[in-house]
C-alpha cells in the first residue's frame, strides 16, 4: 500500500472513491503503461526549468537529491537539525503514512517558511490546497510552519532580464492556515477510507464530469449520462439525482430544461438528430469563394522572443483551404513562422494577402477571432485590414450549436466531438502531430533549438500536415451540414 501522497489526498477530499482507486497498487500499475504526449513532456520539462531557476533565488539552498522517500526524509531531518542550513530544496516528509515534498523550506527563527514554486502566471485556488497539504504533513511531523508563500511567474518579465525578475512571491499564510485546519479535521478518516480493503461506494457529483476515471466508474455502461447535458445547474442536477435519474433518456418531458438541454434530451430519446429550421439559411449566408481558416499558436512560461510577456499566446502558423463553392476545391495556402524569431507581423501580412478582399472566412469557435484581434493590437497600421477579416468570419461551430445536434456529440459541439460523429472517415490517429497542444509544444521546441536540422525539417512538415488536416476537417463538416440542410423540405 502506497503512502498517502498529495495527489491522492487532494483527490480523496473531493471523492473518497477516486482517492481509494489512486492509492490501489493495481490502478497505479495500469497508469505506468501510459506514454506521455509531446505536450505533456514539454510541460514537465518547462516545470523543471522553472523550478531550477527559482532555486537560484536562494543561493545557499541545499537540495535533497534522494528519490526514495524514506532516505529523502532522513536526509531532510539531518539538514533541518543543522543550524547552518538555512534553505532546503525538495525536502521530504513522511508522517503517519502521509508523504510530501516541499519545493523550498527557509529557516525562520525556530520554525520554517514553506514556499511552493508554480510555473503559472496566475494565482489559483488549488495552489492553496497544495501548500496546505504539505504544511499539514510538516505539522504532523512536529515542525513549526511559520509562514507559507507561492512563487509564481511574473508577467512583467521579458527576455534578457535577470533571473529574479522572472518570479513573483505571494504570501498565503492566512489562507493556508484555514485550509490546514480543514484538512487536519479529515486526514485520519481519509487515510482509513483510502487504505480500506473495499472500494468506497461512488457517489455521483458534478465533479465526476471531469474525473479521469468517469468512464470506468459511474459513467460505465451509460451511453447518455445526465452529466453530458451542458450547463446543467446544481439545483437541476440535485433534482435529477433525487429522482434517481442518471440517463438523459429517462428525464421526464415536464422536467424544466432550457431549450438547448431539452433538444439534447429529445434527440437521445428519439435517437434522431435535430436539424434546425435555420440550418439551411445559416449555411446559405456563406459568400463564395470561402476560406476555411485555422491557426496554431504557442505559449511558454519563459518567452521565446524579446518584448513578449510570459504565457503570451503567439500565432505561429495557419492553414487556409479556399473553395469556390460547396465541395469545389480551389487552393490550399499555408504559413509557418520561422521559429528563430517573432514572426507575428509577417504572419499578419501574409494572412491579409491570402484571404483576399472578399468571401466568407469559415472558422470553428471564436479562437480565430481572438488571434486576429491580438494581431490587430500588435500591428495598429494593419488593424483596419485585420478587423475587416473578422467581419467576414462565419463560425461553423455556432451554426452547429444553434441548428444541429446528434447524440454522438455528448453535449459538446467541440470539433473533437462533432468531427468523429459526422465525418467518421477522417482521423488524426495516423498523424505524427495529432492535437493542438502537441503542435504548440513542437513549435516551442523548434524555437528553443531542441532538434537537429533533419528532425527540425520533419517537425515542420508534421506541423503543416496537422494544420492542413484541421481546415480539411472544417471543409468536410461544412459539406456534411450542407447535405443535412438539403434533406429538409
Ligand atoms: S466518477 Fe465520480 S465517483 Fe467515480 S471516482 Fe470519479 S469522481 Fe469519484
Amino acid at each position: 500500500m502506497k503512502n498517502l501522497s498529495k495527489n491522492i489526498f487532494l483527490n480523496a477530499v473531493v471523492c473518497p472513491t477516486l482517492g481509494w482507486l489512486l492509492r490501489s497498487e493495481q490502478y497505479i500499475e495500469g497508469l505506468s503503461d501510459k506514454s506521455l504526449t509531446l505536450a505533456e513532456r514539454f510541460r514537465i520539462e518547462q516545470g523543471i526549468e522553472i523550478e531550477n531557476r527559482a532555486r537560484q533565488l536562494f543561493p545557499s539552498g541545499v537540495l535533497v537529491e534522494e528519490k526514495q522517500m524514506q532516505l529523502a526524509a532522513e536526509r531532510t531531518r539531518a539538514l533541518m537539525s543543522d543550524p547552518d542550513t538555512a534553505v532546503i530544496f525538495n525536502g521530504a516528509f513522511l508522517s503517519d503514512g502521509f508523504s510530501t515534498r516541499a519545493d523550498v523550506l527557509q529557516r525562520e527563527g525556530k520554525g520554517w517558511q514553506l514556499i511552493e514554486i508554480k510555473s503559472s502566471a496566475n494565482d489559483k485556488k488549488e495552489f492553496i490546497d497544495d501548500i496546505a497539504y504539505t504544511a499539514m504533513v510538516m505539522r504532523l511531523a512536529g515542525l513549526d510552519v511559520q509562514a507559507t508563500s507561492l512563487i509564481l511567474i511574473s508577467k512583467d518579465y521579458r527576455l534578457g532580464m535577470s533571473n529574479d525578475k522572472l518570479f513573483l512571491e505571494i504570501d498565503h499564510t492566512d489562507e493556508v492556515l484555514v485550509k490546514v485546519a480543514e484538512f487536519e479535521s479529515v486526514h485520519t478518516e481519509i487515510d482509513e477510507i483510502t487504505r480500506g480493503r473495499n472500494k468506497p461506494e461512488p457517489v455521483l457529483q458534478r465533479e465526476c464530469k471531469k474525473c479521469p476515471l468517469f468512464a470506468e466508474c459511474l459513467g460505465k455502461g451509460i451511453e447518455n449520462h445526465i452529466l453530458h447535458i451542458p450547463r446543467l445547474s446544481q439545483s437541476k442536477f440535485d433534482s435529477l439525482k433525487e429522482l434517481g435519474i442518471v440517463c438523459i433518456e429517462d428525464i421526464p418531458a415536464d422536467f424544466p430544461l432550457t431549450s438547448n438541454q431539452a433538444r439534447i434530451r429529445d434527440c437521445v430519446r428519439t435517437r434522431k438528430p435535430f436539424i434546425g429550421k435555420q440550418l439551411r439559411s445559416s449555411l446559405e449566408a456563406v459568400e463564395w469563394p470561402a476560406f476555411y481558416l485555422d491557426f496554431e499558436t504557442t505559449m511558454t512560461a519563459i518567452p521565446l522572443y524579446p518584448d513578449i510577456a510570459p504565457y503570451t499566446q503567439l500565432p505561429t502558423q495557419y492553414s487556409i483551404h479556399k473553395y469556390s463553392d460547396v465541395g469545389i476545391f480551389d487552393d490550399h495556402l499555408e504559413y509557418l513562422a520561422d521559429p528563430s524569431k517573432d514572426c507575428r507581423r509577417e504572419l499578419a501580412e501574409n494572412l491579409i494577402s491570402n484571404l483576399e478582399q472578399s468571401g466568407s472566412i469559415i472558422i470553428y469557435s471564436s479562437f480565430e477571432k481572438t488571434v486576429v484581434n491580438s494581431l490587430a493590437s500588435l500591428c495598429p497600421d494593419l488593424s483596419g485590414k485585420l478587423t475587416a477579416l473578422i467581419d467576414r468570419m462565419v463560425d461553423l461551430e455556432a451554426i452547429i450549436r444553434n441548428n444541429y445536434y446528434h447524440m454522438g456529440f455528448q453535449g459538446s459541439t467541440s470539433i473533437k466531438r462533432t468531427l468523429p460523429t459526422l465525418v467518421s472517415e477522417m482521423t488524426y490517429d495516423n498523424l505524427e502531430i495529432g492535437e493542438g497542444s502537441s503542435a504548440s509544444a513542437a513549435f516551442a521546441c523548434l524555437a528553443l533549438g531542441r532538434y537537429d536540422n533533419a528532425a527540425a525539417e520533419s517537425v515542420k512538415r508534421n506541423l503543416l500536415v496537422y494544420c492542413e488536416q484541421d481546415t480539411q476537417a472544417m471543409v468536410k463538416l461544412h459539406e456534411r451540414l450542407y447535405e443535412f440542410s438539403h434533406l429538409m423540405v
